[in-house]
């Protein structure tokens, strides 16, 4: 087993959680990093929580986070169409083979049909937790013939089948992250790997397809460390080689505790809805848990491939910090092309009233300006309707009594005058006239620095500090400075 390759491996329910998308993240980054290939493969054995289209949703925002995987299920022409030639990956689609790998455990003694009812292994269980012990099957069945099981079978009796998990044996495993773990089999339930349905548990499936689809590295979430000896286990039964094991950190939030969902957004479709970048995501959850070895902290998927590496990943839960991945978020925006973020901010401006389908179709540019004009004040992009209503009301309202006094400056008549003169001589603004305007009114009327600045700034957007004046410019046009100057003038001055 000297390839390289990783796998993703989530159950489908319904959403991808940001927790799950760092796993599949360092997945990613992990098997690019050395040539190897990244597998997604859907863990859908529990028919009890199955969720219509949650596949479809989980490749979907996978792909959309720039988590791309080489193997596995992918949508296309809005149908599911797997690739790879380890397949299926879809694990309901793999009984046969389950069936296939379960007899020969049988054979080999290594597992065994158990007919116990729910209500005798409640009792037992009631039984043990009054006795102080820890609830185990208590292995009734480990012993019944195989030839008895088969007519017990035969005469539709229903079962599950367990391992037979063999007695006082230590399991030693070394976890890249977490070091080296030692278990006694003795704590370790004879677990069912076939359940009544017919399913395998995931312990079973898991180990199966870990082995079947020469799985290098398991990458999961700290969760499932408990579960590794159980696993490591049936590759002995097996006599498979097992694979190294990684167990991540848990995400948690700022009370360093595990992010649920009652916190707020942490389903990887609330942040693209929000308006986050996915290299912006991207980059912040790698930093969540993992540290370069630098100071860098702004990363490009490339640079992320290139620099990571499980021996920084930390033992101990990374703290998931929204205000952190905000500022990461804002960077990424700063860097991005304009028009990405145009084509990005256009929906969230719509939904909010400022443009319309017209607006849209006729005065793209103008769009693109106002967007561009706020770029650098949004931390994400559904933000932006938050800063560019500014832009639509001609009724300036200073936004305190320090602009307000400003305005009250014994300059402002002649700067007022001497700017709508300059608007009177041209039919529309253009960055020229944005560019140079500064200079000219400094000429016309000998007012500099910041009396010639903030009235002007005050005048058009009521706010000491905001956007560039001249995309503000560019932005409203000169219509509407007219109207917000003359509005000043009667009202203001
Ligand atoms: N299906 C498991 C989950 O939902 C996968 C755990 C593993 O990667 O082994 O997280």
């Amino acid at each position: 087993m000297s390839d390289v390759r990783l796998r993703f491996a989530p159950s489908p329910t319904g959403y991808v959680h940001i927790g799950s998308l760092r796993t599949a993240l360092y997945d990613y980054l992990f098997a690019n990093q050395k040539g190897g290939k990244y597998i997604l493969r859907v863990e859908d054995t529990d028919r009890n929580r199955y969720v219509d289209d949650a596949i479809e949703n989980m490749i979907e925002a996978l792909v959309w986070a720039g988590v791309k995987h080489d193997e596995g299920p992918f949508i296309e022409d809005g149908k599911i169409v797997q690739k790879g030639e380890y397949g299926p990956y879809i694990q309901s689609e793999r009984l046969d083979i389950y069936n296939k790998y379960i007899e020969e455990l049988i054979e080999k003694g290594h597992a065994y049909y158990c007919f116990c009812s729910k209500e005798r292994l409640d009792k037992v269980r009631e039984e043990q937790k009054e006795q102080g012990l820890t609830p185990m099957y208590d292995r009734h069945c480990r012993n019944l013939d195989l030839e008895e099981a088969k007519k017990k079978i035969d005469a539709g009796e229903d079962y599950t089948i367990r391992l037979k998990v063999p007695d006082n044996k230590d399991i030693n495993f070394e976890d890249v992250v977490k070091g080296e773990i030692t278990i006694n089999t003795s704590e370790v339930d004879d677990q069912v790997l076939i359940k009544t349905d017919g399913f395998p548990t995931y312990h079973f499936a898991v180990v199966v397809d870990d082995h079947l689809m020469e799985i290098s590295h398991v990458v999961r979430g700290d969760e499932w460390l408990v579960s590794t000896p159980k696993q490591i286990i049936l590759y002995n039964a097996f006599g498979w080689e097992i694979p190294k094991f990684i167990h991540l950190p848990t995400v948690l939030n700022k009370d360093k505790k595990k992010l649920s969902k009652r916190q707020g957004d942490v389903a990887v479709g609330d942040f693209k809805k929000k308006g986050y970048l996915p290299e912006a995501l991207i980059n912040y959850l790698a930093l969540v848990g993992w540290s370069p070895e630098g100071n860098q902290e702004i990363f490009t998927p490339e640079e992320l491939i290139k620099e990571f590496s499980f021996e920084r990943v930390s033992k101990t839960g990374g703290v998931f910090d929204v205000d952190k991945l905000n500022w990461v978020n804002g960077q990424h925006i700063r860097k991005a092309d304009q028009d990405r973020i145009t084509k990005l901010a256009i929906p969230h401006l719509k939904e909010a009233g400022y443009i319309t389908d017209e607006d849209i179709n006729n005065r793209y540019e103008w769009i693109k300006t106002m967007v561009v004009a706020v770029q650098e004040k949004i931390s994400y992009i559904s933000e932006i309707v938050d800063h560019v209503d500014i832009f639509f009301k001609n009724e300036i309202n200073p936004e305190n009594d320090e602009a307000r006094e400003m305005l009250k400056g014994e300059q402002v008549p002649a700067l007022l005058a001497a700017f709508k003169e300059e608007l009177q001589q041209i039919n529309e603004v253009d960055e020229e006239f944005a560019s140079g305007l500064f200079k000219v009114l400094k000429k016309k009327t000998g007012i500099k620095g910041k009396n010639l600045f903030m009235p002007v700034r005050i005048v058009l957007t009521g706010q000491l500090h905001g956007p560039d004046m001249g995309n503000i410019i560019l932005v409203l046009g000169k219509e509407n400075i007219l109207e917000r100057i003359n509005y000043v003038e009667n009202n203001l001055v």
